[in-house]
This record gives structure tokens, sequence and C-alpha cells, in this order.
């Protein structure tokens, strides 16, 4: 079966990683630190905790955000559920706001009828690569006093007025799963521009441990003290996978370029093609395309995923609303409540779409989908 997304591996990962497996340390050893200085230089240079996946990312910068009972965060349906189940995790009440129509992507006016005093977050979710509109989402946020964050799963590389993803909110959230744009086979990671959040971020992805000896409640033990504030959790990444992480980043120029020749191929093959609605990509963004997004329309997004996975390609469909998931059925929340979010879901399959994908392949892909549709 073609994969909708898979990671690219070169020798010089292999190498890497073989690298660090023969030297002093495995895990809290120096190619922690080089891969979060390689995450902060694509990332607009601020503070990077690199932690053990994107879902774990999540987790963290709700915490260091002090999201906690009776705060509310705003996100989009749009998304893998991390996105909000990490926030529900800190005790908040999630409360979706709908997307625009054509690209997926929360709706800053849909937020705007939604935010209160209550909210501390809004986090947007820069799907299939696409980054949000930061502008308008940090504008509301600075009016009611909330922080942002960009889950940034999808897009890291992408750009948005010229300004690099990790730049354009509060905090923002990577993840490495091989899927997606560079992997660490799991890993991700956490940047913000402020120090206390990323101080917080660093203590709870380290069970809440405290190791500066000025902030030590404890003022009468040895040299091999730390101790506990807060609780946490240990969401530490391994040397093992950063090394695959620095040598994976080294390449994101080429998986962005490789990605973005694909996309404009599948846009070309695809723009007359009746029964189908091709991705949308706004003129102030630079997107490094995680997925390839079409329409479906008429109906019949299931018969073509059926068929076109039975002729062998590993079509996806990203993503069921996230309130319709049992867990958050449970918790009240009712369909219908973001009409653009499911009918896009009911409209979405995403197509392969990796950097070792080839011409070939892709073509075979355009033929499979037009051969369906007719
Ligand atoms: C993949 C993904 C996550 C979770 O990342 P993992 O590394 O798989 O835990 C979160 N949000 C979005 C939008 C994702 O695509």
């Amino acid at each position: 079966m073609l994969p909708y997304g898979r990671q690219s591996i070169s020798e010089e990962d292999v190498a890497a990683v073989g690298q660090v497996l023969r030297g002093d340390w495995l895990t809290t050893g120096p190619t922690v630190a080089e891969f979060e200085s390689a995450v902060s230089r694509v990332s607009g240079g601020h503070h990077v905790v690199s932690c053990t996946s994107g879902t774990a990312a999540l987790h963290i910068a709700y915490n260091a955000l002090g999201v906690a009972p009776g705060d509310e965060v705003v996100t989009t349906p749009m998304t893998f559920v991390a996105t909000a189940s990490g926030a529900s995790l800190c005790g908040a009440k999630v409360v979706f706001a709908d997307v625009e129509e054509d690209t997926g992507l929360l709706d800053p006016k849909a937020v705007e009828q939604v935010v209160s005093k209550k909210t501390k977050v809004i986090a947007a979710v820069d799907y299939a690569g696409h980054p949000a509109d930061y502008d308008a989402l940090g504008a509301i946020a600075a009016r009611v006093g909330a922080k942002v964050l960009d889950d940034a799963a999808h897009s890291i590389g992408s750009t948005y007025r010229g300004r690099a993803v990790g730049d354009l909110a509060d905090v923002t959230t990577f993840s490495f799963f091989p899927t997606k744009t560079a992997t660490t086979a799991e890993g991700g990671a956490v940047v913000t521009h402020d120090g206390e959040i990323a101080l917080r971020a660093r203590e709870f992805h380290m069970i809440g441990m405290v190791r500066d000896p000025e902030r030590f409640r404890m003022r009468d033990q040895g040299a091999w003290h730390q101790e506990v504030h807060s609780f946490g959790l240990n969401y530490r990444l391994s040397d093992v996978a950063c090394a695959l992480g620095i040598s994976q980043l080294s390449r994101l120029g080429q998986f962005k370029a490789r990605r973005a020749a694909l996309t404009a191929r599948y846009n070309e093959a695809l723009k007359d093609v009746e029964g189908i609605r091709t991705p949308v990509q706004r003129s102030d963004v630079d997107s490094s395309w995680h997925l390839y997004p079409v329409r479906i329309l008429d109906g019949r997004r299931r018969e073509v995923f059926d068929k076109m996975r039975r002729a062998g390609i590993g079509v996806q469909v990203n993503y069921i609303p996230v309130y319709w998931h049992p867990v958050y059925e449970d918790l009240g929340y009712k369909r219908g409540m973001c009409p653009n979010a499911e009918r896009f879901y009911e409209e979405e399959l995403s197509l392969p779409l990796f950097p070792d994908l080839t011409e070939d392949q892709l073509d075979w892909v355009v033929d499979v989908l037009v051969g369906v549709l007719r």
C-alpha cells in the first residue's frame, strides 16, 4: 500500500544515530541541547524544550501557560484530538470555534463570537502546513487577555507574512512523528519567546524538578540536591532521537521544496477535474504542505476512499471533528456545532504526500482518483 505519508531516512541519519549509540549519553546529554538549538534556528530563534511527542508538547504547553479548572481554551475542531485533549487534561473547558470554509483553519470571526474573560488560550492549528491567521487571532487574544498557541505539528518550516512558524504565537508545538515533515521517530517540541513559560515547560517535562540552587526552598542539602515545587511528568526526548532530529532538520529546506513541487504537480493535474476541490493557499503564506487535502464533492468521499484503498493507495481522512469523539460527546458536545468543520470532514481526502513520493507514483494516484470519479 502506498502510504499517505512517511519518513525520508538518509544514510547520514543512520550514521548520526549510530554515533550517539556508541557514545556516553543515550539521554539527557549534549545532543538534546544541540537538537533544541537546531529547532530554535528554524522557528524564530526562541526557547525550545524538546519532548517525547506532539501530544506531550501540547500537554506541556497548556501546563506552562497555567491552564487550569475554570479556564476556557478556544480551539478548532479540525485537528487531531490532542490539540483539545491536552487542555481537557489540565481541567479547562474546551470551546470549539468553527473553521474557514475553504482552508479548514480556525476562523477569527468564529473565535470572536466565543471568547470571554475566561478564555486563557486560543489554540490554532496550521492544518496541512498552512499557518492560521495569527495577526487576527493575536488581536482577539490581546483584547481578552488570552495567549495564543500554535499547534504546528504540520507546519515546521512554513511562514506567515514573512515570519517563521514558531514566531507567530506565544507558544508553538511541533510533532516529529514519522509522517510529519521531519522526524525523531516519536518526538515533539515546545517553542516560546517567553522565558518564564519556557522554564515552566522545562520543569514540567522533567517531573517538576527544580535544579537552580537560587530557587531551592531546602538550603541545607549537598550538591546532589534537586527538589520538586509542582507536579510534572517525564517527557524527555533521548539523545538517540535528537541525533536523528538534527540530521533531519538539516534537510528541512529540501523536504519543504520537494513537498511544494509535489503539491504543485497535484494542483496542476487536478485543476480541471470535476467533482473535487483542490486545497487553497493564501497569498501571505508559504506552506510546507504536510498534507494534500482534496475535497470530494457530491457525497462521494466514502466511495472514493474505499476504491482508492482497494487500488493500493493509502489515502487518509484528516480529521473527524474533535467534538464527535465519544469522550467529548459524553461531556455534552453536540453535532452540528461547527458546520464548516463537519462539511470539511465529510469531503476531505488526504492524497499521498511525502518527500520520497515519485512523480510516477503521484501520476498514478491522480489517474486512479480521476478513474474513480468518472
Ligand atoms: C500529529 C499531531 C499531533 C500529535 O503529535 P504526536 O507526535 O503524534 O503525538 C498533534 N496535533 C496535530 C495537528 C497533529 O497532526
